[in-house]
């Protein structure tokens, strides 16, 4: 039976090499088994600490746990979506339906979003991730930046779409060409997926 009060590692919707040639068998092997898993391991190990400081009455540095909880709970999350909004390769590959409806209210074509989120992406400085969250308050579609995994708590602002830009999501590919990995995940983002996420906040 399933561990409901631990995190999992989920499956990938495809198989390892589905990304090919935009992420590697290899690359993304690893991004999923090793990185992703650490981060679900590293989240389940302080969930553990806690318990047992609580049944035994004693103190832990709450502080320091805190912050690794936003650390490797942000990281188990946002893995979690990105691997759900990546596809197959696709030429031509543009959003369909509402998603497409909001980009081009909000940026006035696709093809300009598409030059903000890329250009965000590249200028996350060190590691972290280019998300796009759709916040309805203002019922607009926001361009953001996440440092590292620490994306606390953003209540009711959720995020519909992120890319890894971390280098270990594509350095055994392109090495330290950030831009070039960027450009090609155009080729592999499931609208499909992002356009059901933003539906259930209309
Ligand atoms: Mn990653």
């Amino acid at each position: 039976m399933k561990d409901r009060r631990h995190y999992s590692l989920p499956d990938l919707p495809y198989g390892y090499g589905d990304l090919a040639p935009v992420i590697s068998e290899e690359q993304l092997r690893i991004h999923h088994t090793k990185h992703h898993k650490a981060y679900v391991e590293g989240a389940n190990m302080l969930l553990d600490s806690l318990d047992k400081a609580r049944e035994s009455n004693t103190d832990v540095d709450y502080g320091a746990i805190a912050k690794q909880l936003s650390f490797n709970t942000g990281g188990h999350r946002l893995h979690s979506l990105f691997w759900m909004n990546l596809m197959k390769p696709k030429a031509g590959n543009v959003p369909g339906g509402k998603i497409s409806d909001v980009l081009i209210e909000e940026f006035g074509s696709f093809e300009r979003f598409r030059k903000e989120f890329s250009q965000t992406a590249l200028k996350t400085e060190g590691s972290g991730w280019a998300v796009l969250s759709f916040c309805p308050e203002v019922m607009r579609p926001i361009i953001l930046q996440v440092e590292k995994h620490n994306v606390n708590v953003t209540p009711r602002r959720p995020v519909i779409m992120a890319l890894d830009v971390w280098e270990h999501a594509y350095y055994l590919d392109y090495r330290n060409d950030r831009s070039k990995y960027i450009e090609n995940a155009w080729s592999i983002l499931n609208w499909d997926e992002v356009n059901k996420r933003l539906e259930e906040l209309l």
